[in-house]
Formats: structure tokens, sequence, C-alpha cells
């Protein structure tokens, strides 16, 4: 079955919109993803006819807006292929998941002389809370290396997995290098061992079907905008035998079972972690924009992707002084480069007086640019609704960047 793009491309209003003349080519759906109609009408019509408080209201508006919200629940449950909707607790992004592992798991788990093993890829969400939280409680982060073509070397992070190791933390798909990572294989590492991991979903769930249970992991943590949905909407997906176990998070309204001054007790997962009034709307955006996914179908998107990866990688290969960074087999498609005499801002530049949206910098993973002895990268990721004519736009530009530069 052949892949209408065209007609895809009709669902993003903003795809059809001119940027600086041109029609917009947007290549920055790692940062956040473009929405579909079907997820803006969603939200207006939530305020327009639905709209109320969740879990509080005796009246009927109030118990059908709880109904949408926790349907939801469920509807992210099925698609990440979580056994039960009560591992999934809403948060506000992928930042808020690992902050919420780390605050509630991490004090309650991990002491003074424990150890925390990351990767040289993470995004700065996979590190600064872990490295808050090491200092709360005198853990030592460890931090696994990556060859220089950005894949993981797995026997480094497997020589860092010891008897003090209580949590593996990594990223399914690297925001700056496209790496993917062989999830299944470290998770059982860390299982035989007895460590808890937590992936960082946040690049994995866009571009592939992502099954919870298969790829073995205790928590798995995404954005909702990076999936087509609205921001103000994430998911910490949590085994429940962890969840239940763990303290909760923010303490407040709609996390407790019942206060008084002498004492509160808790709700249980995941009420226990969602304190306060959520982003009611933006979780029946993500609903729709899940929906939306499934009706194209993530294998077909995945394969879509791939092919245009590869015509991607070919063409760019063509740009005289470009060097992609990131070279991974197994990768996901997302295109970082450098250009030879050409400082990454200033290929942005000239991108975008051509209506090209593309991001440079050090896509918040400092410690993998000091790996790799880059100070930034251009990234160009690809998402189902961009074409091989925006790669040959793309390729285009950086000749006319070269020729300005040169
Ligand atoms: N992890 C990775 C790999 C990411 O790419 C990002 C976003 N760039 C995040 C975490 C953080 O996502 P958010 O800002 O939505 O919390």
């Amino acid at each position: 079955m052949s892949f209408d793009v065209a007609s895809i491309r009709k669902d993003f209003p903003i795809l059809g919109t001119r940027m600086r003349g041109k029609p917009l080519c947007y290549l920055d759906s790692a940062a956040s993803a473009q929405k579909p109609q079907v997820v803006i009408d969603a939200i207006s019509d939530f305020y327009s006819r639905h709209y109320a408080n969740i879990h509080r209201g005796v009246y009927q508006l109030s118990a059908d807006a709880t109904r949408r919200y926790e349907e939801v629940r469920t509807r992210v449950a099925r698609f990440i292929g979580a056994p039960d909707p009560r591992e999934i607790v809403f948060v506000r992004n992928a930042t808020e998941a690992i902050n919420l592992v780390a605050r509630s798991f991490g004090e309650a788990e991990i002491g003074k002389g424990d150890e925390i093993v990351l990767t040289a890829m993470e995004h700065h969400a996979n590190i600064v809370p872990w490295q808050m939280l090491a200092e709360r409680r005198g853990a030592r982060l460890r931090v696994a290396e990556i060859h220089d073509d950005g894949t993981l070397d797995v026997s480094s992070l497997e020589g860092l997995l010891g008897p003090r190791t209580r949590l593996l933390a990594f990223a399914h798909v690297s925001n700056a290098l496209g790496t993917l990572n062989p999830v299944r294989e470290i998770t059982a590492m860390a299982r035989a061992r007895g460590i808890t991991t937590l992936v960082d979903g946040a690049q994995g769930v866009p571009h592939a079907k992502v099954d919870v249970s298969a790829l073995g992991c205790d928590f798995y943590a995404f954005s909702g905008h990076k999936l087509f949905g609205p921001s103000g909407a994430g998911v910490l997906y949590g085994r429940l035998a962890l969840l239940e176990a763990m303290p909760p998070f923010l303490g407040g309204g709609d996390m407790i079972e019942r206060v008084s001054f002498k004492g509160t007790t808790y709700a249980p997962a995941p009420q226990r972690f969602e304190a306060g009034t959520p982003d009611i709307a933006s979780v029946i955006g993500l609903g729709a924009a899940i929906d939306y996914l499934e009706g194209i179908g993530m294998e077909r998107i995945q394969v879509y992707e791939q092919s245009l990866l590869a015509y991607a990688t070919d063409q760019l290969a063509k740009v005289p002084g470009l060097r992609l960074v990131g070279t991974a087999r197994e990768k996901a498609a997302v295109l970082s480069f450098v250009l030879e005499g050409v400082h990454p801002h200033d290929i942005g530049t000239v991108l975008d007086g051509e209506g090209i949206a593309i991001r440079a910098g050090h896509h918040c993973a400092q410690p993998l640019m000091e790996r790799l002895g880059l100070p930034a990268t251009a990234r160009a990721p690809l998402a189902f609704y961009n074409t091989t004519d925006e790669i040959d736009r793309l390729v285009a530009a950086l000749d006319k960047t070269r020729a300005l530069f040169a």
C-alpha cells in the first residue's frame, strides 16, 4: 500500500502556510511536531461543549469530562502496549515524567554510594534530574560510552552495571543523532541483575510502534507534543507494582485518600501522582492524536520515514563539505550534520530565509557534543508529513549556504 503523503499533509493546516514568501518546510519535528486538524478540533470541541474539572463534580458535565479523560488513559495504555491503564500517569512532558521518577522512586530507593547509569547520548532531561538526585542522596552517576558513529557501546554499558547500580536510564532514540538503542537487549541485562530501567521515549514513540511490555522496561517517558498532540500533556508509563510502591511526587488535591492535620493517606496509582487540576484539554488532544496515528498505522509511518531517511542520507552525502553526525545502522529519521567552514547557526539563518525550519545548536545534549568534539550541529529530523521534495529544497538551500560562506 502506498503512503499518500500529499493527502496526509492536508491534515496539518500549518503545512499549507508560507514562511518568508515560500511554502513552509518544517524540519524541526524532533523539537515539537505539528498538529493535525483533528487534534485542534478535539481541543476546541472539548472546550466548546464538554469542559469541566474532572474527578470532582457530581454533575453530568464533570462526570462526562472525567470519562473522556480516563478513556485517553486506556487508549494510551493500548497504544504503547501497557497491560493496565493504571500504569499510565499523565504529566506535562517527558521532562516531568523523568523528574517524577527521580523524586519519587529515587528518594525512596537510591541512597549513599548507590549508582545510576546513563549513556553519553542523553538529553539534559535524562541527565539533570539524576544529577540533582545524586547530589541529594550522595549517589554516583556513571556514563556508558558511545562509538564515533553514534551507536551505544553496549559492552561499556554492561561493564558499568554492578552491585550498587539501582537505576539505568537511557534514550530509546537519541534526539541529536537519531541512534535507535537496542532497548530489549539492554533491559534484559538490567533485569538479570535486578536493576530498574527507565527509557526516555521522547523520540521513540513518534517514529515506530512502541510496546513497553516487549521492550521490558520498568518506566517509559514521553511528551505528547512530539507525538502530534498538544503541548502540556505527557506520559509516564510505570510497571504497576513499582508505581504502587512509590511515594507521591507533588502533594495537593486529587492525589489523596484522606487528609487531616494529623496526617494524610494517599490515593492509589496513578491518581497519587496527578496532584491538582491537570491539562485536561491537552490530554483529550493527545487522545485524538493517538487515534489519528493509529488510523494511519505506526508501522506504515515507520516504513515511510525509513525510505525518506535513506533518500535524505544519499542526497546530503552529495553536498560537498557536509558530514552527517550520527550514522548508526539502526536509526530513526533524524539528520544531524555539520558543514565545513559554516557555523550551524548560520546554516539555520540561511535556511530560514528559504522558508526551511531546522534547529542548530547543542540540542540539549551538551555532554554528547563535548564527546563528539563539536560545539553544535544543524539538525533536520523527518516526520511522516515530510517529503522528498522538501529534502531536495534542503539540499538546494545547503548548496546556497556553501556558496555564501565559501
Ligand atoms: N528526551 C529527549 C530525547 C528529547 O528529545 C526531549 C525533547 N527535546 C526531551 C527528553 C524533553 O522533552 P520535553 O521538553 O517535552 O519534556
